[in-house]
């Protein structure tokens, strides 16, 4: 009899317990919003800490109309809880003109001292922040623009899945009778936000067409790409790099060649491409190497870490030409964008 009565307090005492547990993170979203702001913050039913995310958003509202007048301010969370803190992980995000300012702040509370740490390390740095195409670009970083022609290719999808992996793009200039062989690759790239480039319909050297069959090998191209995925590529690129005064009169698109050229389709060894790329690379370059190859791919996966240790983000030649500040003009050529 000791014994059941025994089992039956223990009991009482577990489910007293995790009712206290759960309804203790019963945790409430609050919203505030507004034509220009949407808010969501939690509160814990802890009052310290409560008052304490009350008056940090209060602050972000009221920092927001001082000098972001007319942006619009998105704030949400990411909460993380464990035995012995509550991670409160602020997102603030500042749309202005097509382009998201982040802000990252964490808030935790010490479930047993009951303190409060703000940290501001990440704040600190995410003022030159940018989110674009599904990815955060640091500002303050070099930049750089890997390039794959002629694709695409049974390797294409690979590359991407290294770039995605490493929070990084690149442009692909693919040669547009390839496209409809490789639907399902030209769609992952799209879906993947890497970005999509006219390489010529049938890779001839332009220099030996008369304008209308050169028009025609851009234009068939476009209309090949644009079928799957409802977007007109905006950079072209000539087989074989050949830049002529016609071709530079006659073309809808700005140009794009490459400042280092990695000579991939030489050399097939991926150290090599890789050490070509360290030792040459600088801010502002287009960097050539194709799809195609197994030996690109693989220098790929070694130089991105690298480069990233060396200070680079990797950005599309849009990005490029966006961070950079120069508005790209049809007809003319670039080599690098600096
Ligand atoms: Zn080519």
């Amino acid at each position: 009899m000791k014994r059941i009565s025994f089992i039956v307090f223990f009991l009482l005492l577990i489910i007293t317990i995790l009712y206290y547990f759960t309804n203790n993170n019963n945790i409430k979203t609050n919203t505030t919003s507004s034509e220009n702001i949407e808010v969501y913050y939690p509160s814990y039913n802890i009052t310290k800490l409560d008052n304490y995310i009350d008056s940090f958003v209060e602050e972000i509202i009221k920092l927001h109309k001082q000098e972001y007048n007319g942006a619009k301010l998105y704030l949400d969370y990411d909460i993380d809880v464990d035995n012995k803190n509550i991670h409160t992980t602020f997102y603030t995000y500042i749309e202005n003109e097509n382009i998201l300012k982040t802000n990252i702040t964490k808030i935790t509370y010490n479930k047993i001292n009951k303190e409060i740490i703000k940290d501001n390390e990440i704040l600190v740095t995410s003022n030159n922040y940018d989110f674009i195409n599904n990815r955060i670009i640091d500002k303050d970083k070099k930049l750089v623009a890997l390039t794959f022609d002629d694709g695409p290719s049974y390797n294409t999808m690979k590359i991407v899945d290294i770039l995605k992996k490493y929070n990084s793009t690149a442009t692909f200039f693919v040669v547009g009778q390839k496209v409809d062989k490789y639907k399902n690759t030209i769609k992952y790239l799209s879906d993947n936000n890497m970005e999509i480039a006219n390489h010529t319909y049938t890779h001839k050297l332009l220099s030996k067409l008369d304008e209308t069959s050169i028009l025609k090998e851009i234009k068939d191209t476009q209309e090949a790409i644009y079928k799957i995925t409802n977007t007109y590529p905006t950079l072209f690129r000539p087989s074989y790099g050949t830049v002529s005064s016609k071709l530079k009169r006659i073309s809808p698109m700005p140009i794009i060649i490459w400042n280092l050229d990695t000579l991939d389709w030489k050399h097939h060894n991926s150290k090599k491409i890789a050490n070509k790329i360290l030792s040459n690379v600088s801010d502002g370059d287009i960097i050539l190497m194709h799809d195609t190859y197994t030996a690109s791919r693989n220098a790929v996966e070694i130089v991105i870490p690298k480069l990233k240790e060396q200070g680079y983000e990797i950005v599309s030649v849009s990005e490029l030409f966006y961070y950079k500040n120069v508005v790209p003009i049809n007809g003319k050529y670039y080599g690098y964008i600096k």
